[in-house]
């Protein structure tokens, strides 16, 4: 028990004591947490984090930058988590210290205001979300990125910069629109399925989300796009605002439980984490036979595909090599691993090549491949190395931040594979 009136912890959204509390100090998640990896330094590691918080709870530390700072060092992968044998979530305690970080160091009048503009007014909004993306086309479009890319011009600025822009990849017309309400199952009938249409994978990359409800509708699935799908509330997580996340999970719940359907698949590591999180996150504010009605539904489509069994009649040749990257929001947030592979390896024609560490991180989570570029790539090289050791023509994903990360990355260095996601390799199996 604790004396809570001892805490440090500002009123409003805290840790748990039981969260911090259960850390028995055993080491076991150092070898796993690519901070710890990377400094060496107990503070940035998971049990030193938690012990960070637990000592905050305790009355004995003020909220202090140095936890500020870890939490938002922390890439929130929860490697740690699979390897904790006591069940603790350092990441998870990382992600909501920070909104005791916004408490405690709100910064700047500007960058409140930033802030506020990207996290409350932008990313819940569908329609401004997809205009923003028309300056990038016409950046793309009417050669300003050709000249800024051979002026090196980016070089004068700050490297999150020149990293953003070489991340960019080709943006096309959002997707939203042009995927019909319900896509009609092909062959025979087994299911109906309601697909969250994720915003950076719509936006960045809307051939996977097409590919992905192609997919779905040919192994037998009537697929149904709610048009009025908001963010996932991932972002706002990862940058401590809780409370818009909140916003948008009763509202995605709400819309999505109106639908008569099997599952609600997604096709983003991250969204399916974060939606198979929002029992967590609106405990005590939706009935939870609600809640727990919405988890049963949520799957990200490697695991629903699997367990639904891949009909493989029809599937086409496709004659290469892969190998495959486990984005942290889908191994060790939920747990969906074997899966993918065993996808992969039922696609007639392809030879499937494991990578060392292949769910080690790749360094992206969300910002923090920008807000710490230089240990970002650190993380990067060591599994740019593994892809290469491979050899495989591709590098399979199925997370956009790792596609944006990796694919970058693999460009930089001069690394022949490209990255596709497992869902535009099952695609290019998939008739016409
Ligand atoms: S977080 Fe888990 S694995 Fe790490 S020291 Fe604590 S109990 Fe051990
Ligand atoms: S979530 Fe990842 S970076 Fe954060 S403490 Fe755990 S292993 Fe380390």
């Amino acid at each position: 028990m604790t004396d809570i009136d001892k805490s440090n912890f500002a009123p409003g959204d805290a840790p748990t004591y039981e969260s911090v509390l259960q850390c028995m100090r055993c080491g076991f998640c150092l070898p796993t947490c690519p901070t710890f990896a990377l400094t060496g330094r107990e503070r940035s590691s998971p049990r030193g984090r938690v012990a960070l918080a637990r000592a905050v709870h305790d009355g004995k530390l003020t909220f202090s930058e140095a936890l500020k700072e870890e939490s938002f060092f922390c890439l929130d992968c929860r490697a740690c988590t699979t390897a904790c044998p006591s069940g603790v979530k350092a990441g998870e305690v990382m992600e909501v210290c920070r909104s005791q970080a916004q408490q405690f160091f709100p910064g700047g009048h500007l960058s409140q205001k930033f802030r506020s503009f990207v996290l409350e007014r932008m990313l819940p909004d569908p329609d401004a979300l997809e205009k923003s993306m028309l300056p990038n086309r016409l950046y793309q479009r009417l050669g300003i990125q050709w000249l800024v890319r051979h002026s090196h011009i980016l070089k004068l600025g700050p490297d999150w910069m020149e990293k953003a822009e070489g991340m960019m990849p080709k943006i096309g017309e959002p997707l939203r629109q042009q995927l019909p309400e319900i896509t009609p199952a092909r062959g025979e009938k087994r299911g109906r399925v309601a697909f969250f249409l994720g915003c950076v994978m719509s936006l960045m990359y809307g051939e996977v989300s097409r590919q992905t409800v192609r997919v779905l509708a040919y192994q037998g699935f009537d697929v149904l796009t709610p048009k009025a799908t908001k963010c996932c509330g991932a972002p706002h997580l990862a940058e401590g605002d809780r409370e818009t996340s909140r916003q948008l999970a009763l509202h995605n719940l709400e819309l999505f439980l109106k639908e008569d359907v099997d599952a609600i698949v997604t096709d983003c590591a991250g969204c399916g984490a974060s939606l198979k999180e929002y029992e967590e996150l609106l405990e005590g504010l939706v009935p939870h036979e609600k809640l727990e009605k919405f988890r049963a539904k949520i799957r990200d489509v490697q695991e629903f595909l699997a367990e639904a069994g891949l009909r493989s009649e029809g599937l086409k040749p496709v004659n290469t090599s892969v190998t495959y990257h486990e984005p942290c929001h889908l191994c060790h947030a939920q747990g969906v691993s074997k899966q993918p592979r065993d996808l992969i390896k039922a696609i007639p024609g392809v030879e499937f090549r494991e990578m060392n560490e292949s769910s080690w991180c790749c360094g992206s989570a969300a910002t923090w491949g920008l807000k710490f570029t230089e240990e970002s790539q650190q993380v990067l090289d060591r599994k740019l190395n593994n892809i290469k050791a491979t050899d495989a023509d591709h590098l399979v994903t199925a997370n956009p931040g790792c596609h944006l990360q990796l694919a970058w990355g693999l460009k930089q260095a001069g690394i022949k594979q490209d990255v596709l996601h497992l869902m535009e390799l099952l695609g290019q199996a998939t008739p016409e």
